[in-house]
């Protein structure tokens, strides 16, 4: 047997050659990193939940019509996806203050801010992911007009879904990050939604007591990452109780 080809490794997740052209097989790790990987751990089971969730996300992103690279999961630690060109960009989108835009800002984390912010970070390790504009993205054809257009629209779609989604179940969406891809089919492109949305990537506090529930458990040492996620995953109805089981669907709070 053969094993299948590695495509690329980040710090969270592999991607494999998948089994028919033009997919690949999207690999959830338990690594989780931060401060640009300068602190690193293994959390037995990040990676089941995030798949878990991530999967959640993205079949009712794709069922509004959302387009994304989401096909199917395979197994407990993959799905499949459609391939994808990656645009080099993070695209980060703010509700309420926390993390970078406090220290750049000088701003109360917590506050709301005054409408949804859409921001732009160029993605390279070694520079740090800097903070760019949309000039430089055009300029340096990152993207072009069209598709930063697509992938702002994308982002506000998101942020629609995700903030209604979350606060049906007690969470407020603080912020999160996605990335987007070109998918090629025939002689069309068009951008569509890649990557993973998942505690990893989104900041997510309980709607009461204000409870970190994502992945700032981790950066800020304050123990209890996987409890955390699989609160997460509790919420939205992935998880029974008493774990592994498949529910129904979300648990509304009151
Ligand atoms: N984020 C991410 N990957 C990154 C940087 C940020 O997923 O490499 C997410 C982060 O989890 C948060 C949002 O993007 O939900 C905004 O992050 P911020 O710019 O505040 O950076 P941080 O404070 O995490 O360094």
């Amino acid at each position: 047997m053969s094993r299948r080809r590695k495509i690329y490794e980040g710090k969270a997740k592999i991607l494999y050659e998948g089994p028919e052209a033009g997919t690949l097989v999207q690999h959830f790790k338990d690594d989780a990193t931060a401060f640009n990987g300068k602190r690193h751990e293994v959390i037995d089971g990040k990676g089941v939940l995030n798949n878990r969730i991530s999967e959640f996300i993205f079949t009712r992103l794709n069922a509004l019509g959302v387009p994304t690279h989401f096909v199917r999961r395979l197994n407990m630690r993959e799905q499949l996806i459609r391939e994808v060109e990656i645009i080099p960009l993070e695209v980060v989108v703010r509700n309420v203050a926390a993390g970078s835009i406090c220290k750049r800002l000088g701003l109360e984390p917590g506050t709301r801010l005054p409408r949804s912010i859409i921001e732009f970070y160029y993605k390279d390790d070694a520079l740090n992911d800097p903070l760019i504009s949309e000039e430089h993205i055009t300029a340096f054809g990152w993207a072009t007009p069209q598709e930063l257009d697509d992938i702002m629209s994308l982002a506000v779609r998101v942020n629609d879904f995700l903030s209604g989604l979350f606060a049906g179940v007690g969470i407020q969406l603080v912020d999160f990050k996605i990335e987007c891809g070109r998918h090629y089919e025939g002689d069309m492109m068009r951008i569509i939604l890649a990557d993973e949305i998942s505690p990893d990537n989104c900041r997510l506090w309980d709607v009461k007591t204000n409870a970190k529930l994502d992945k700032d458990v981790f950066r800020e040492e304050l123990g209890g990452l996987l409890d955390a996620y699989r609160e997460v995953a509790q919420r939205l109805g992935i998880l029974t109780e008493n774990d592994n089981a498949l529910a129904t669907g979300p648990r509304l709070v009151q």
